[in-house]
């Protein structure tokens, strides 16, 4: 079945590939960059395909910054990129509340770090928890009581890496205790690159130890689901089947792509080996696979 082969990219087809596309959906690690540095010849493929008239987002699902903490990220690695045009799962999780009209008297407990705190603030939204929350150890006494606070509606999960037993009693509480509390996870990425060399437990390992205590299931609003791809193109209509997400993993990227029928394509400079792509377990073609983002600019000038 031709449609369960993902194609290289060649000379042959990148022509008709590029010109068939208005839109650009880029993941950022593992495509961008990796951790802290940009991959090899990004900015130039960039600045040819906006010469070109593509239009370019950023769809991240790493909440640890928000989309203002993005845009100055971005320009400190050389590239200018304006905050509307960045999707963090961190904007993401306080544009659902939002949209879902969360009454901002209440509060949200974050399990997480600045970004996700940040993005409540901008939109109006009362944050508690986040990163310093909990540094005591608890004190398991036979008398110890945790009290929580009965006035928090909504837990948002991310990526944490103070993550602690305190902060999951809290997160386990008010899902488990208070009448109609929404649980909310940013993304549920296995692994993520914390650091240049090495891949970490990324935040689906918080969202787990959530799901272990309260035995409840999050909404998902970073990649692959559907509502971030809804709320990208309410405030950019592109005719998705003229839209490519471009991303390195398969289960969130370019699930997500083939999701809202947008054209895809794999780049090999992330997470995703051509033997994983090509194992016959895995259920996720994309339309398109390629070494790097910079191959389309290597292929175009062949
Ligand atoms: N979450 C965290 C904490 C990460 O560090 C990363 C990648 O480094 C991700 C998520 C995945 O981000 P992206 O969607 O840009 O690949
Ligand atoms: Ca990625």
């Amino acid at each position: 079945d031709e449609k369960n082969v993902a194609r290289p990219l060649t000379s042959d087809n990148i022509r008709s590939f590029v010109d068939s596309v208005d839109a650009f959906l880029f993941d950022c690690d593992g495509v961008i960059w990796k951790g802290n540095k940009l991959i090899d010849r990004v900015t130039e493929t960039l600045n040819v395909l906006r010469s070109m008239g593509k239009n370019i987002i950023f769809v991240t699902n790493n909440s640890t910054k928000s989309r203002k903490q993005y845009a100055k990220k971005f320009l400190r690695l050389g590239l200018s990129v304006s905050e509307e045009e960045i999707f963090c799962s961190s904007f993401a999780a306080a544009m659902f509340l939002k949209v879902n009209e969360f009454p901002p008297d209440k509060k949200v407990y974050v399990v997480g770090e600045e970004g996700i705190l940040e993005e409540l603030e901008i939109a109006g939204f009362k944050g508690i928890g986040g990163p310093e929350d909990g540094k005591k150890l608890v004190d398991l006494k036979p008398n110890c009581y945790f009290e929580h606070d009965k006035n928090v509606g909504a837990v948002v999960v991310g990526f944490d890496h103070y993550i602690n037993f305190y902060k999951l009693q809290y997160a386990n509480l008010c899902i488990r205790e208070n009448p109609g509390c929404l649980f909310i996870a940013t993304n549920r990425d296995a692994v993520g690159h914390m650091t240049d060399l090495q891949e970490w437990p990324g935040s689906g390992t918080m969202v787990a130890a959530v799901c272990g205590s309260t035995q409840k299931e999050p909404i998902v609003v970073g990649k692959p689901s559907t509502f971030m791809m809804d709320f990208l193109l309410k405030r950019f209509p592109f005719d998705t089947s003229k839209m490519c997400m471009v991303g390195d993993r398969l289960d969130t990227d370019i699930l997500f792509g083939k999701n809202a029928g947008c054209r895809t394509l794999l780049v090999l400079s992330g997470v995703t080996s051509l033997s994983t792509l090509e194992d016959p377990s895995n259920e996720i073609h994309p339309e398109y696979y390629s070494g790097k983002l910079s191959d389309v600019l290597d292929l175009l000038e062949e």
